[in-house]
């Protein structure tokens, strides 16, 4: 294939990301489904290119499967601990765990012969530690190429069961197959390692997805002792939902770091089974992103202000087919960096250390390896735009991690002109796990969304602003605080001796200020004639007394009314994601066709309390008074508004709240 894609980069993700379902869970849940008792229904199911294989195989084996496309589900029908077909031919592709898998599964069947052939890439992938293992129970190959790699002709006779040693140094799917296939052995097989496994994650997941299709398997060090008759007594279940895939997760959790915004991971809280999940974790004590849970979902913004050493260490064993994701972004990251554990890696798609060095140094100033780590010396972003001619192509080796990293990479806006600098050659590999990747990571730039609107309103000291503040903050959303507004132009009234009952001088002096914006961070602030009005000079008792008389007065509503409208377009022209504008009449009177409505209340004694902790004195009863009771945009909760009584709720419980309705909506 000679395809190539241009990646087209942008400033500020704000994406909404449903990972697919797990390749490792799909394809071990389609194994335990074949081997457990009865009809197992496979929910939220990955169909990819591995899946598809593993899906095959079993078919070709003679197992009854019904897939169906449109509702991602797999139904399978057991056969008992047993391979239905005795001959098969059968092809594997490049997907290791079905390479794996089938191998160990079709070992089970009493006097069977199969062929299993692969593309040519997995002729070269470690799998002779499975084949000894299985020698040792009765299996004989014959191998169609090398010596102990694939294609080869294996002839089984079931597995005895008692002791079983593998070596599963240079792969864990090994030990896994061997594993689940162990569930339909003759008696309790008890499978020893003879070295390490890498990947202990997968493993895990293997045992924990073996107890969850109620089969049984002890682990007491390098010891696995799986239990027979729990296979007999197994009732599958009958509906088994896949964890989406935090492995492809992993791309978005890394996309706001080169390019700023928010991803947000849909049903991320379900990954318990993926090691891989912890990637968020690993970039988070980098200091390189900051997380929120909303209910199942995660946000991941890149951190600010980190102050981050020369150089950076990281062990990527338990979590090494993430390791291209930061490896390919590292060419964008303000430190040196070295990721190691990774040896193993040479023997997957391809070998990823020595193809990811390879690519890297297209792009960095140094990239050393060794057989278990990869150096990163990356150039500074001036010396990055100057050294890359134009668009640099990335050879991907048919590998989709290469591709799906290094198309993150690209996302960055490296010479703020908008314009591609990588090329991803044959994009279409990405199939192997996430067929629709490079839409969805079209989705994921802003400017393919609308600017959103929210309006916040609510009394005095209900916690507004604090919220406000928070969800913007998260969001990349633009903050606007109205009371500030208020404020600013009391003070300016006041400054040329206005009285609050004086309409007309009110008038008159209105046309004295001159309003505009200034944006500190994430906030919108007003400025009067061109100045910011200090915190000081606003927020104290002779503004808090009589502001609000100033609040009621329809002319100075309608002054601020159109500016308060115009900062929609002002934060889509700053590249917000949207906006959250907290006031009294938000939602009623500014916005009333807001994306969300949000209404804050809390009881008096509350109010009361939060001021007094603030050290503010204000006569918060009398401004409600008058903002409830002013003719003109009078404060009360719109109508369809949410509500939200923070009263008995921390900052924290109001803000997952309101981020819920933010993001729900
Ligand atoms: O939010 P904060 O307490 O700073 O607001 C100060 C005053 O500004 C309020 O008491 C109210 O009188 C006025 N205000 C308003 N409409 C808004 C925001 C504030 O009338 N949207």
């Amino acid at each position: 294939m000679n395809s190539e894609i241009s990646v087209k980069p942008f400033v500020k993700c704000r994406a909404s990301i449903t990972p697919p379902g797990s390749k490792s869970i799909t394809n071990r849940a389609m194994m335990l489904s074949a081997l457990a008792g009865g009809r197992t229904l496979l929910k939220d199911v990955l169909f990819s290119r591995d899946t598809n294989i593993m899906a095959d195989c079993l078919q070709k084996l003679g197992y009854m499967l019904k897939l169906d496309r449109n509702e991602n589900t797999i139904e399978i029908d057991s056969a008992y601990g047993s391979i239905p077909n005795s001959e098969a031919e059968i092809n594997v592709g490049n997907a290791g765990t079905a390479a794996r898998f089938v191998t160990a599964l079709v070992a089970l069947r009493k006097k069977g012969k199969f062929k299993l052939t692969s593309d040519k890439a997995m002729h070269a992938r470690p799998i002779k530690g499975l084949i000894d293992a299985l020698k040792s129970q009765g299996a004989t190959f014959e191998f169609l190429g090398e010596e102990n790699h694939l294609p080869f002709v294996i002839r089984t006779n079931g597995l005895n069961g008692g002791d079983i040693l593998i070596d599963a140094g240079e792969s864990s799917q090994m030990l896994s197959g061997l594993l689940m296939a162990s569930v339909g052995a003759e008696s309790p097989m008890n499978v020893k390692l003879s070295s390490g496994t890498v990947s202990k994650p997968f493993v895990n997941m293997t045992i924990e997805m073996m107890k969850q299709f109620g089969f049984s398997c002890e682990v007491d060090g390098t010891n696995y002792k799986v239990d027979l008759r729990a296979k007999r007594r197994a009732d599958s279940p009958r509906i088994y939902s896949i964890e989406p895939d935090a492995t492809a997760a992993s791309y978005f959790v890394a996309l706001p770091i080169v390019v700023g915004g928010v991803s947000e991971i849909v049903n991320f809280g379900s990954c318990k089974l993926q090691g891989d999940s912890a990637f968020v974790e690993v970039l988070e004590s980098i200091g390189l992103i900051k997380t929120q849970h909303c209910g199942n979902n995660l946000l991941v913004y890149a951190s600010e202000n980190t102050v981050f050493p020369e150089t950076v260490e990281v062990d990527f064993n338990d979590i090494s087919d993430t390791f291209l994701t930061l490896a390919s972004i590292s060419m964008l990251l303000p430190f040196k960096l070295k990721i190691k554990g990774i040896a193993h890696t040479r023997a997957q798609e391809t070998d990823r250390v020595g193809a990811v060095a390879c690519q890297l140094r297209k792009f960095c100033a140094s990239v050393e390896e060794t057989e278990d780590s990869i150096s990163i010396i990356p150039y500074t972003r001036e010396e990055l735009v100057k050294k890359l001619p134009s668009e640099t192509l990335v050879n991907t080796y048919d590998d989709h991690r290469i591709a799906m990293s290094f198309a993150i990479a690209g996302c960055a806006d490296i010479r703020g002109d908008g314009k591609p600098w990588i090329k991803i050659e044959n994009p279409e590999c990405v199939s192997k796990t996430w067929v629709d990747f490079f839409e969805v990571l079209y989705t994921a730039r802003k400017d393919s969304k609308k600017f959103r609107v929210i309006a916040v309103d609510g009394g005095a000291a209900v916690g507004k602003s604090s919220v406000s503040r928070e969800c913007s903050r998260v969001l990349d959303y633009m903050h606007v605080d109205t009371g500030a507004h208020y404020r600013t132009i009391a003070y300016g009234l006041l400054e040329q001796g206005v009285d609050a009952s004086d309409k007309n001088a009110i008038i008159q002096a209105l046309k004295n200020l001159k309003i505009g914006t200034a944006l500190e961070g994430n906030s919108a602030k007003i400025t009067l004639n061109g100045n910011l009005v200090p915190d000081s000079e606003i927020r104290n008792e002779r503004i808090n007394l009589k502001v609000a008389e100033f609040a009621a007065v329809a002319e100075v509503r309608d002054f601020l009314k159109n500016y308060q409208r115009s900062m929609a377009d002002f934060g889509k022209e700053n590249h917000f994601n949207g906006m959250i504008m907290e006031g009294r009449d938000i939602g009623s009177v500014i916005f009333p066709d807001a994306d969300v409505r949000i209404f804050l209340d809390a009881d008096e004694e509350t109010r009361a309390k939060r001021r007094a902790k603030e050290g503010i004195s204000d006569s918060i009863k009398k401004r409600d008074e008058l903002d409830k009771n002013r003719k003109t945009a009078p404060l009360k909760q719109p109508e369809g508004a949410d509500l939200i009584d923070t009263s008995h709720l921390t900052k924290e419980q109001v803000v997952q709240k309101t981020l819920s309705l933010i993001l729900e909506s």
